[in-house]
């Protein structure tokens, strides 16, 4: 998978993209990640990309002319033709559901809003999908970016050591993720369930779908309901 990232502030994706997963699937040429730097396409000697909003206000816009000009060179340099995903608190809510679909894409064009956000003209000529990763306001489409990139790169073949473990991650079957024990057996007075130590995978595997379906009741009345069909 080609990652295109647009972004203001390309640092601030450098370090995740440089650790765990997301290093490990560019090391394993599975996801491929190119930064491009808005302020490279600023205008004037100062490299300006925002300016004040029409018809007063608080907040700065992010102006179209930079992101017009960055858009079309990656189009042109990359020939990247899938649709332009801008992050944005007003798009559809991102969801497991919604990375295991983007995790069949070949290609992901993010663009990173900033400030109080883009000239309109960005939207209604350029973006195809808004993402937002949650009802509250970040400072940039970066970290946004780098959620949606990490929640779907994991899920590419090869990635992770064992995909069974994306599958019984919460929400992949609808459910919260049971509890989870390692060594030691028992570790200041708490001993480990005595099914997970019984060799019975058939208690095993009945035991967590219990404590998944008793989490998710109990922690998330809405997914338990949807997953129960109430
Ligand atoms: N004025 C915008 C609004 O109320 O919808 C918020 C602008 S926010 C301060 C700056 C940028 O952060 C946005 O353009 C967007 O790219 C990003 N952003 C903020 N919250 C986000 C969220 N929940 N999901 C995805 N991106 C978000």
């Amino acid at each position: 998978m080609e990652i295109h990232v647009i972004t203001a502030f390309p640092q601030t994706l450098i370090g995740p993209l440089s650790d765990s997963m997301l290093k490990r699937a560019q090391d394993r040429g599975i996801a491929r990640f190119f930064l491009h730097d808005l302020r490279e396409f600023g205008l004037g000697k100062h490299k300006q990309l925002d300016d004040y909003p029409y018809g007063g206000g608080a907040g700065m816009i992010l102006k179209p002319e930079p992101i017009f000009a960055c858009v079309e060179k990656v189009r042109e340099t990359h020939r990247v033709d899938c649709p332009l995903t801008y992050l944005s608190p007003t798009g559809s809510v991102f969801n497991q559901k919604l990375a295991v679909e983007v995790s069949f894409r070949s290609h992901l064009f993010l663009l990173c809003g900033h400030y109080k956000g883009i000239d309109e003209r960005v939207r209604q000529a350029l973006v195809g999908e808004e993402i937002s990763i949650g009802d509250y306001v970040l400072t940039g489409g970066e970290l946004a970016a780098l959620v949606v990139a990490d929640a779907v790169v994991r899920l590419l073949p090869g990635v992770m050591s064992d995909i069974d473990s994306a599958d019984t991650d919460s929400f992949q079957t609808g459910l919260l993720d049971h509890p989870h024990y390692t060594r030691p057996e028992s570790f200041r007075d708490m001993s480990v369930p005595s099914v997970l130590l019984s060799g019975n995978h058939q208690e095993i595997a009945n035991w967590r779908r219990e404590q998944s379906l008793e989490i998710t009741r109990n922690k998330r009345m809405d997914l338990y309901k949807k997953y129960m069909d109430l």
